[in-house]
């Protein structure tokens, strides 16, 4: 979140970038669902929705989305449990939900240095001590037990009906198995590598985009997401892979697009390490690549060019099961136009988060409930109750 572009935007503009605005700008509500499918026009409407966000948000009222109002409206979407929020050095989060977060730190007097949406170390220190005090594991990130805690003292604090979390609910219903687990997203390319460029999309960017709409899905609940790289940095495989193997990571999911000069070539590949001449690969990691590729092929249509081993750096240093996604071929016209739409990317995000629940469905769940301090957190509300009676 703290990279996105810093361009500028305004009337007359054109392109995939102002797309997105457009889906962000309907998002908050300011601008009305278009009867024209995905346009990337920056037209007179949306520079009214621009004001009405502006307006709102104490910002300079211009209808030109410049650096602060790109960095509001993107945050924007972003409410406290939709996802695990912590401080990452070089790529700090930023968004509504950690401004929420900082208030109710505030409310409870865990102060950080001021609320303006930011993650930084001060936000850290914040939930920290908000941890030690209630008797959670202090490690600094407000994931699920956390927003948890707060919504309990809440209660007890003013009396009113808790806040409901929207996380609560997803890992009830769903994705409980995965709760606390670690993984890691390698959006590929980055830095001075921008892979394919290709039909006006450039593939480190694209990779960078699907990984961080995982990211929100993985985080709301209750994974703990970390990436290989960040939008200006484009580090070796080796070193992704020992990035990944440092940080004990369950998964590691490694994000491509394909291209080649052959251009009616298109279509979905995943890949899994595996030496098919010497008959060694990893099982784990053959059966979540094909968990990925029947989800996707069957839910966007993208042509199946199925799991394949291979003995790829990446594959092979890992220390966990890594699969690498070739999500369809930016040389091919359709292809590309299907990446270029952000409802397609949410697509593709959702069909990998729904493969990695799959893997886990048949594992027993001895350990789902493992990371709530539950006990800890009883005892203190009873605690707290005794000392106000
Ligand atoms: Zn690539």
């Amino acid at each position: 979140m703290s990279d996105q572009p810093v361009a500028l935007y305004r009337l007359g503009d054109k392109g995939n970038a102002v797309r997105t605005i457009r889906a962000l700008l309907q998002a908050t509500g300011d601008l009305a669902p278009s009867t024209i499918a995905a346009s990337d026009v920056y037209d007179e409407e949306v520079a009214d929705a621009v004001r009405a966000f502006q307006q709102r948000r104490g910002l300079i009222v211009d209808g030109v989305l410049g650096p602060h109002t790109n960095i509001a409206l993107h945050g924007a979407r972003w409410k406290l449990g939709d996802r695990m929020l912590s401080h990452i050095p070089g790529h700090m989060l930023q968004g509504d939900d950690v401004a929420e977060l900082q208030e109710r730190l505030l409310s409870l007097g865990f102060t950080p240095d001021r609320v303006d949406g930011v993650f930084g170390p001060s936000t850290e220190q914040a939930v920290r001590r908000f941890q030690g005090g209630v008797g959670l594991a202090v490690d600094g990130n407000a994931g699920p037990e956390t927003l948890r805690a707060f919504a309990d003292l809440t209660r007890s604090v003013s009396g009113g009906s808790p806040h409901t979390l929207r996380e609560e609910e997803l890992v009830r219903t769903s994705g409980h198995r995965l709760l606390g687990r670690i993984v890691v997203l390698d959006p590929g390319h980055g830095g001075d590598d921008t892979g394919t460029i290709a039909h006006g999309l450039t593939e480190s960017e694209v990779t960078l985009d699907l990984a961080r709409r995982i990211e929100g899905r993985l985080s709301a609940i209750g994974v703990t997401v970390l990436f290989t790289r960040s939008a200006t940095t484009g580090p070796d495989d080796l070193l992704r892979a020992t990035m990944a193997n440092q940080a004990h990571a369950d998964i590691m999911l490694s994000l491509h697009c394909d291209s080649t000069d052959q251009s009616q070539a298109s279509g979905v590949a995943t890949f899994f390490w595996g030496l098919e001449r010497f008959g060694a690969w990893s099982a784990v990691g053959e059966h979540l690549a094909n968990l990925i590729q029947r989800e996707i092929v069957s839910r966007t249509g993208l042509a199946d060019c199925r799991s394949h081993p291979r003995g790829w750096q990446l594959l092979q240093r890992t220390q966990m099961p890594t699969v690498r996604i070739e999500a369809g071929y930016l040389s091919h016209p359709e292809d590309a136009a299907r990446l270029a739409d952000p409802a397609f990317l949410d697509t593709l995000a959702e069909a990998i988060v729904i493969a990695l629940q799959r893997m886990y469905l048949g594992e027993d769940d001895t350990n789902a409930t493992g990371v709530l301090s539950l006990g800890d957190l009883r005892a203190y509300n009873a605690k707290h109750r005794a000392s106000t009676e």
